[in-house]
């Protein structure tokens, strides 16, 4: 099957490999790593690098080659050091310009344009988060090639594995574009180590240019509680809490006691029982921590899309055929305003 100009999506069964002739693979292979060049795009904020970003240092190492980091921002220079010391990253290119502060993907992508003409990559990773998701898409098409989203493995360096259908399909997808645009799924790349490293720091081009979007203001959830996308323990709750004061009184105890984040599903969050950004699934974050534990929540497909790869997944609902119990590693048939206060008290106990 051929999808549009430079990508095609690889059959499974492949032709039978003919006898090689030529240099030993070891060789060829070493000295097609020498030509591998990969840019990962690091996240700040605040002048503080986004170590949940460093997956993308993490995807360029399975690749194989040079290595080479952007970062842009205002007072970029601490954000470039720390950067610098990450394992495997041989350089820093840094735009110190506040303009670039919030990743507004419209003066972005024409700045790591300017930057990538100069280097010469044959690889530009980004995670699949909010900022890359809204960048990658706009570099790709000013440099007229295709993207290639959310993957969760490499083959080679031309060869890429993605999940589809809110990932009830696999795709394996083979770019022959020069330049591959790449973003990451967080759980399927850990963050390289932030220690290590020694990388030379570079400015980078900044072509100053206008831009018509103008960042006016935004509107943060903040929370003590363990960030979501990269918790190791998460409870989330779903509809059977049945209204926003029962989610609160369940599930945030429950989180305290474990140290986790909170997650919800999308009838929680579309009934308001918990915040927009705590949406875990297809439509909301990907998450795959040690621990999900989840509450009063059905598995929908659309759920599972974005917790199944969850190390231990425990799940309490009172219907013995709720589709969760099919991925539950554990699970317990029950009314959730017995067990889940059950639970906590026991937790806190210990
Ligand atoms: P329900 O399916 O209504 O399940 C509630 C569960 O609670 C039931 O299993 C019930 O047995 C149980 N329950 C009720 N009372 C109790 C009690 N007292 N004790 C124990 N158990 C109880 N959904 C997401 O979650 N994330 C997404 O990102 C997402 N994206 C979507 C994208 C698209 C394009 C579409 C079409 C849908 C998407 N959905 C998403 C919605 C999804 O299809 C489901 O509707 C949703 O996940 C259901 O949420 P729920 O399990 O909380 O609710």
């Amino acid at each position: 099957m051929i999808s549009r100009a430079g990508l095609s999506v690889v059959r499974q069964a492949r032709t039978q490999l003919r006898p090689r002739t030529g240099p030993s693979p070891v060789a060829s292979l070493s000295s097609l790593a020498r030509l591998l060049s990969s840019l990962a795009v690091l996240e700040q904020r605040d002048g503080k690098l986004n170590h949940g970003s460093l997956g993308a240092v993490t995807a360029a190492q399975k690749l194989g080659g040079s290595i080479t980091a952007f970062v842009a921002g205002g007072n970029i220079k601490a954000v470039a050091e720390e950067a610098a010391k990450v394992n495997g990253i041989e350089k820093i290119i840094a735009v110190d310009n506040a303009a670039y502060d919030k990743g507004l993907p419209e003066n972005y992508a024409p700045l790591l344009v300017e930057n990538i003409r100069k280097g010469g990559y044959t690889h530009i990773i980004a995670g699949h988060t909010a900022f890359g998701k809204s960048l990658m898409p706009r570099l790709a098409a000013l440099l007229d090639v295709q993207q290639i989203s959310d993957i969760t493995a490499i083959e080679d360096e031309k060869t890429f594995v993605r999940p589809i259908y809110a990932g009830n399909a696999i795709a394996t997808v083979e770019s022959s574009d020069n330049i591959k645009i790449i973003t990451i799924r967080g759980t399927a790349f850990p963050a390289a180590e932030a220690e290590g490293g020694s990388a030379s720091i570079e400015d980078g081009v900044d072509p100053k240019a206008e831009c018509n979007t103008e960042w006016v203001s935004e509107n943060l959830a903040k929370s003590d509680r363990p960030d979501l996308a990269t918790a190791g323990k998460v409870v989330s709750g779903g509809r059977g809490l049945k209204s926003k004061e029962e989610f609160d009184r369940i599930m945030l105890p429950l989180a305290d006691a474990l140290g986790a984040a909170v997650g919800a599903s999308r009838a929680a969050v579309d009934s308001g029982y918990a915040d927009n950004s705590l949406q875990v699934g297809q439509t909301g974050k990907v998450v795959a921590p040690q621990l999900y534990l989840c509450a009063g929540i059905s598995g929908a497909i659309q759920h599972l899309a974005g917790m199944k790869d969850s190390k231990v997944i425990a799940a309490i609902n009172k219907d013995a055929d709720a589709p969760i119990f099919q991925v539950a590693d554990v699970g317990l048939v029950g009314d959730l305003f017995d067990k889940v206060p059950e639970l906590t008290e026991k937790l806190n106990k210990q």
